[in-house]
């Protein structure tokens, strides 16, 4: 609908993985896993809410991974502040809107992630982290998992099939934070995880 749909499908052509783009509910029949790209979330709300799409995704989301990434990330958070705002509740963290600044705030960083990330050629050296007008995550649920941290505060979590991150691994070449989420997908579709 809007944002950075279409580093996402790089990303994962990158990977040998095949994707398509959801603008309809119609549209997510025959998908295994979903992304919610980077954008502004005022604008997706807007589509979600004109194209009927909050109750679906929310469905989906019960035997398919979805992978948020900054704004796709705030859709999927529980509480929304700076200012309230709806959002999906996949994932049972906080988060606040442009915590980092402005756009001139933006940044690239780099950080260590947890080993579960650590698999192809990318292995052991440290993640960029492109960081565009981010949200910070302020607190998660006891059954989130953090698998990499900026600052002391959460940048990549994981609820069952659910992953969300404040930065944009689809802006770097680095192919380990969608490789990960692809392992998730692949995994749930061989019935070898179950949503919790
Ligand atoms: N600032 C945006 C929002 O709050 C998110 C920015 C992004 O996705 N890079 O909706």
């Amino acid at each position: 609908m809007q944002g950075d749909f279409q580093a996402h499908s790089q990303a994962l052509a990158r990977l040998g993985v095949p994707s398509r783009l959801v603008k309809k509910a119609t549209e997510l029949e025959g998908l295994s896993g979903l992304i919610l790209p980077g954008g502004e979330t005022t604008t997706f709300l807007k589509f979600l809410q004109e194209e009927g799409l909050f109750e679906p995704i929310r469905q989906f989301a019960d035997a398919h991974p979805i992978f948020g990434t900054c704004a796709g990330a705030i859709l999927m958070a529980d509480q929304v502040e700076n200012p309230f705002q709806p959002s999906l509740g996949l994932v049972r963290m906080t988060v606040r809107r442009n915590a980092y600044g402005r756009q001139l705030s933006s940044s690239i960083r780099t950080l260590d992630p947890d080993p579960e990330l650590e698999t192809g050629p990318e292995a052991g050296t440290p993640l960029e982290a492109v960081l565009i007008r981010a949200p910070v995550i302020l607190q998660v649920g006891s059954e989130v998992r953090v698998l990499a941290r900026l600052d002391g505060n959460p940048v990549l979590v994981r609820q069952g099939l659910q992953l969300a991150g404040t930065f944009h691994p689809e802006l770097t070449a680095d192919t380990r934070v969608h490789r990960y989420f692809c392992q998730m997908v692949a995994t749930t579709n061989s019935g070898v995880v179950s949503r919790k």
